[in-house]
Formats: C-alpha cells, sequence, structure tokens
C-alpha cells in the first residue's frame, strides 16, 4: 500500500471516528428515548469508535509503507480487527434484543450466541500463540489461511448480523412503522457496508473498512429513527389532548347549562308548591290543616335550598359567582340566623349559646345574603352533626381602618372530624366518615361553596376538631363599615321580630291601584293573586309575552311583573315592545321581572336590560309586597301598615 492510499485509508476511518464520537456526545447530552437501551446503544457506539480507532491503527501499522512493526504486534493488530468485527456484530445484536423483551435470554441460540464470541476469542488467541511459536520472526499476514481469514473475518459478522435482523423478521407485523422502517433501513446500510467490504478487493478502496463506516452510519439511523422522540406522533397527541380538552369544556359547559335549566325547571314547580301551600297556610281555619301545610312548606323550603346549593356550587364552577355588595345591619343578619338556627337545636334538643359583642359596628358594607349564607352553612352542620351537648355562635371582630375584621366561630360538641378527613370536608361532594353520618341527609356541597364564597369575599374558614368531641369552625371576613352605631342586644330585636312573624298580616291596601301579571304557568298566576287577595289590589294577568302587549295596548297598569322566561316571546322582548309601543299605555309603567333563573341572576343585566327591578321566584309574599308599595303612586294607597 502506498502512501497516498494509506492517508486514504486513514482518513476514512478518522471520519468513522469523528462522526461516532459526535453521536456519542449527542446521546450523553439529550439521552435517549429509551432508558433500558441506553445503556447497550452507548456500548454499541463506543465499540465502533474502537473499531475505527482499531481500523486506523492498522492502517498505520500492518498495512502501512511508513511505518512498519515488529511481527508480533503486526499479527496482533491483524487479528484485533477480526476480534473487533465479532463484538460489533454481537453488540449489535445485543442492543436489537433490547426491542423484543420477550426475545432475550430465553432461547438455547442466545448461549450459542454467547459461545460463538467465546470460540472467537479463543480462535484469535490460539491463532496468534501459534503463529508465534511456529514463525515468531516472519510476517504471517501475506500467507494468513483464507479459511481462517474468512472464519474470523466475515463468518461471525455475517451470522450475528442476520441474527439480529430475524426479530424483526419475525415480528414485523407487531412492529410500529417507525420502528419499522428504521430498521430497514439501518440493517441495509449495514450489510452494505459488509458487502463492500467484502467485494472491495483491489484498488484505493481496498482495505477500508467499510463495514465500520456502514455501522456509523446504522447507529445514526437507529437514533433519528427509534432513540429520539417520535416528534410526528407527539404532535398528533397534542392535537388529540387538544380536542379532548375542547370535549372536556364543552362538556363542562353542558353541566353547567343542564344544572342551570333544570334548576329553573324545578325551582318552578316548587313555587307554585310553596306558594300554593302559602295560601293554605293564610286561608285555612283548621289547624290539622295547617300543620300539614307547615310540613309542606318545610320540606319544599328544604328542597328548595338543595337545589340553591347546587345552583351556587355551578356558578362557582364556572367563576360566575358574584358577589353584589350593598349596604346592610349586622344586627338584621345575626337576628336572623340566631332564630334559625335556635329553632333547629331546640327541636333538636341542643343548647344553644351565643356570644355576641354587642359593640360590633351596625352598619356594613357587603353581600349580605352570601354572608347569612356562608354562617347558615356552617352553623347548620354544626346543628346537623351534633347529637347532644350545645351548639355556641360567637361573633365578634376588630376594626381595621374603615373595615371590621368580622369573626364568627362556630362550636359544637358532636362527632368531629378526623385529622386526615379535615382537608377533604371543603372538596365537593366530599362527605367524610360516611359510617357514622349514613343517617345525616347532605350533598356535600355546603362547605364547598362556604370555602368557595369566602374566596371570592376574601375572607377564609379555619376548622380545628376532635374527633368524637367535637369541632370549632373559624370564618373571618373583612366588611366595610358605613355606620359605627353599636348592634346592641339583638334579643330584643329578635323578640320584636318573632311577635312580627308570628302571623301574617298584609302590609297595605290599594284598591285603585291595578296590576298586570304575565307568566306562561297558570300556576304562578294564582300564586301571585293569592299571595295579593289581602291587599285589594286589582290584578289582570295573561299567559304570554304577546298577550300582555295587547292588554297594555288597551289599559294603564301601576305595575307589571313580567316572567322572564316564555315560550315564543320571552319577559324582555315583551318588555322591549311595550316600551316602545306609541300606541300603547303603559311605556312609562315600571316593570318588574320575576325570575327563577338564578344562575343568569345578575341584577345589572335585568337592569340593563329595561327591567325596574326584580323578583327571583318563588316570589314570597312580603317580598312582593315591599316592591309593590315601593312602585304603586302613593295617592293609591288608601292603607299601610305601621312598622
Ligand atoms: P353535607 O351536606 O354532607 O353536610 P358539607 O359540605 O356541609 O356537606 O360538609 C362536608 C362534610 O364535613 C360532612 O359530610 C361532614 O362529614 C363534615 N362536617 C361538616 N361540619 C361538621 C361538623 N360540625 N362536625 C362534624 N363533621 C362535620
Amino acid at each position: 500500500m502506498d502512501i497516498q492510499q494509506a492517508i486514504f485509508h486513514i482518513s476514512f476511518s478518522l471520519g468513522g471516528v469523528i462522526f461516532t464520537v459526535v453521536l456519542y456526545l449527542l446521546v450523553r447530552a439529550l439521552g435517549t428515548g429509551q432508558v433500558h437501551k441506553n445503556l447497550r446503544f452507548r456500548t454499541l457506539i463506543v465499540i465502533v469508535l474502537l473499531g475505527n480507532i482499531i481500523s486506523i491503527l492498522d492502517d498505520l501499522f500492518t498495512r502501512s509503507v511508513i511505518v512498519r512493526l515488529a511481527p508480533c504486534y503486526n499479527l496482533a493488530l491483524f487479528l484485533l480487527v477480526f476480534q473487533a468485527n465479532v463484538f460489533l456484530t454481537y453488540y449489535t445484536f445485543a442492543y436489537v434484543e433490547c426491542f423484543f423483551p420477550d426475545y432475550r435470554g430465553k432461547s438455547i441460540a442466545d448461549k450459542v450466541n454467547k459461545g460463538l464470541v467465546v470460540m472467537s476469542v479463543l480462535v484469535t488467541v490460539i491463532t496468534y500463540i501459534y503463529y508465534m511459536v511456529v514463525s515468531p520472526k516472519v510476517d504471517v499476514i501475506a500467507t494468513f489461511p483464507q479459511w481462517l481469514h474468512i472464519l474470523q473475518g466475515y463468518f461471525y459478522e455475517l451470522y450475528f448480523l442476520l441474527y439480529s435482523m430475524s426479530p424483526f423478521v419475525v415480528n414485523r407485523k407487531t412492529l410500529d412503522k417507525r420502528t419499522r422502517n428504521t430498521a430497514i433501513s439501518a440493517f441495509a446500510v449495514i450489510i452494505a457496508g459488509v458487502l463492500m467490504e467484502l467485494l472491495n478487493t483491489a484498488g484505493v478502496w481496498s482495505g477500508v473498512l467499510f463495514n465500520y463506516f456502514g455501522a456509523v452510519l446504522g447507529l445514526y439511523i437507529f437514533y433519528i429513527g427509534v432513540e429520539t422522540p417520535d416528534y410526528k406522533n407527539l404532535l398528533l397527541m397534542v392535537k388529540d389532548l387538544e380536542k379532548a380538552r375542547e370535549k372536556a369544556d364543552y362538556a363542562n359547559k353542558s353541566k353547567s347549562m343542564f344544572l342551570a335549566n333544570m334548576s329553573h325547571e324545578i325551582r318552578t314547580p316548587i313555587n307554585a308548591v310553596i306558594g300554593m301551600n302559602e295560601m293554605i297556610i293564610r286561608e285555612s281555619q283548621n289547624e290539622t290543616v295547617i300543620d300539614y301545610a307547615r310540613n309542606v312548606e318545610s320540606a319544599g323550603k328544604n328542597l328548595l335550598s338543595i337545589i340553591n346549593d347546587i345552583l351556587d356550587f355551578s356558578k362557582l364552577e364556572a367563576g360566575k359567582m358574584e358577589i353584589v355588595e350593598e349596604e346592610y345591619h349586622l344586627s338584621n343578619l345575626i337576628n336572623d340566623v340566631v332564630t334559625m338556627i335556635s329553632f333547629r337545636a331546640k327541636a333538636k334538643g341542643l343548647e344553644f349559646n351565643t356570644f355576641i359583642d354587642e359593640t360590633l359596628p351596625d352598619g356594613l358594607h357587603g353581600d349580605e345574603l352570601r354572608v347569612r349564607q356562608i354562617i347558615v352553612n356552617v352553623l347548620n352542620n354544626a346543628v346537623k352533626y351534633t347529637n347532644e351537648g350545645s351548639v355556641s355562635f360567637a361573633v365578634h371582630g376588630d376594626i381595621e381602618g374603615n373595615e371590621l375584621r368580622l369573626i364568627m366561630e362556630v362550636e359544637d360538641t358532636g362527632i368531629g372530624i378526623k385529622d386526615e378527613d379535615i382537608d377533604k370536608i371543603f372538596g365537593k361532594f366530599d362527605r367524610v366518615d360516611t359510617a357514622q353520618n349514613k343517617t345525616i341527609e347532605g350533598t356535600g356541597l355546603g362547605l364547598a361553596i362556604t370555602d368557595g364564597l369566602l374566596k371570592a369575599m376574601s375572607g377564609d374558614v379555619k376548622v380545628q376538631s376532635e374527633y368524637g368531641r367535637g369541632s370549632r369552625f373559624t370564618i373571618t371576613i373583612m366588611q366595610k363599615i358605613t355606620s359605627l352605631e353599636p348592634i346592641g342586644d339583638y334579643r330584643e330585636k329578635f323578640k320584636e321580630m318573632a311577635d312580627k312573624k308570628a302571623a301574617y298580616t298584609e302590609s297595605f291596601h290599594a284598591p285603585d291601584a291595578t296590576i298586570l301579571v304575565v307568566d306562561d304557568t297558570v300556576i304562578n298566576l294564582t300564586v301571585i293573586k293569592g299571595l295579593l287577595k289581602k291587599t285589594r289590589i286589582n290584578i289582570d294577568t295573561c299567559t304570554s309575552g304577546a298577550d300582555s302587549i295587547v292588554m297594555a295596548e288597551k289599559k294603564k297598569y301601576d305595575v307589571i311583573l313580567m316572567d322572564y322566561r316564555m315560550p315564543n316571546m320571552d319577559g324582555c322582548e315583551a318588555l322591549r315592545c311595550i316600551r316602545n309601543d306609541e300606541i300603547g299605555l303603559n311605556g312609562e309603567t315600571p316593570v318588574i321581572c320575576l325570575t327563577a333563573d338564578a344562575i343568569s341572576g345578575a341584577r345589572e343585566r335585568y337592569i340593563s336590560e329595561g327591567f325596574d327591578n326584580y323578583l327571583t321566584k318563588p316570589v314570597e309574599g312580603l317580598r312582593l309586597e315591599a316592591m309593590l308599595l315601593d312602585y304603586i303612586p302613593t295617592d293609591k294607597v288608601a292603607w299601610r301598615a305601621t312598622i
């Protein structure tokens, strides 16, 4: 081999070395997609690298015209090249094995393969010793027997390559397209390298170790094909995930809509039941009947509160919970809550203690309804989960600038909550300790709503509990102060209220006033008529938006009560027609919206749509009267109750 040829060979192998080193660094830096294959892949790279280096040494010394080595080193190098080939192909097989976990270590072939590697090493060692003993001074490479050359140089190599390919052939149907194509391409270049080397016996190419070069290319193909993530697939997966998310969002929205609609549908008949029942309570003289009716009332209100919980919950989930802040009296709130809970506690035989700081400011600004809801939830739970002993309610606070840090504590001697359950009780639909609670009714929504509402109002709730002994819930809310006048003795006010509530009496008489009530559900019309009977107000009714327009053209009303949701023409459209009707008589008449739709129940929305005010169903008699009194011209109010 002349110098030019040697340089050519060496450059070729050097290229192989560089490519292999780059691949090794890439794998180290980026890793491979397959953890278990990582190590074998790296081993394979190192073997290819060593093979290339040996090939350079072989070119430099064994065949070189530049530097001649002593025959013993020459022979060693010559044999080492063969040996490197054996290891290279054996490790190709070891790497490929990892694609097929079932294939590994099971067959006798596995043992045969290992045996062949050992055999090749033995043959190399024996050959070396033999020549060193027989002709240590002679360079035997030129006269090396052909059969031994073929055995050590090509037999193992071809065998291991074919063996590595066999699982791909056998399992081709179970492989995904990417792995299959990668394997075909990689083996194609590796085999091409071997064949080129076999066929290439003359000219400048002779002696170039194409199989190593093929191996480097094969490794690159394996790396790109199966060791790096399948980006195409990943993109498809991302698209699938996006679709799944859209579906989930849609399903969630549908659920909220469904809840809103259902609650509307359910509230409408309950509205009728509670309203008609109220008529019975007012008009019946029979104590037993009144007693039955009171039971209907309590069950109806219970049902309504469950529906309201579901509604509130879906509002919170949809981020639609609105905090409507208005001025309110803390004393009123405490009175109402204490009244309600003391009845319940008494009915259960529990002691109900209150510790109210009478110096707390009475005038606050915030969402009274929601504050009330929070505290009622927690107090109700205290009564619900206490079988004997007491429930205590303490209200105190600190004034910070123009705000009150309102602290409400509820303590009970009830069943308590296990430490591990405390975090769970605020979860939606979560009911803990169900073995103990199975007879206690509940949806598991109360505290989830309480927590959600408090978050919406920047408040918080803390729980301390001892299982079997009782619990203490501490609620903190910041409320703006509008009046520093102290709340005083709430019991006094409570007594007054209780007396007032004892029996219904109408709050005004307006025999000269006329109102129009529009609702597609006839029973609702009957309820409203019944509720207002004692006020002696004149009531016209109709059951559709279209009819209401016709009626409003003919007669001037003092107030119109308009149902929001009606088939064909809804309340909003009817309102617009009445307002814009030039021949009509009610362009200026106050119109109050009646709505059972609490989920979209934004006060602002109804007002912005042109209604003067709104009332939620079930319509409560006293609230309806109070609202009418605000809108009926004062000269038509013949008498009003003194408060
Ligand atoms: P529920 O409708 O079940 O009462 P909540 O969300 O109000 O739902 O409460 C969640 C769970 O927290 C209850 O099921 C109960 O196990 C537990 N819990 C709430 N308050 C108390 C309390 N005062 N004492 C003991 N357990 C309570």
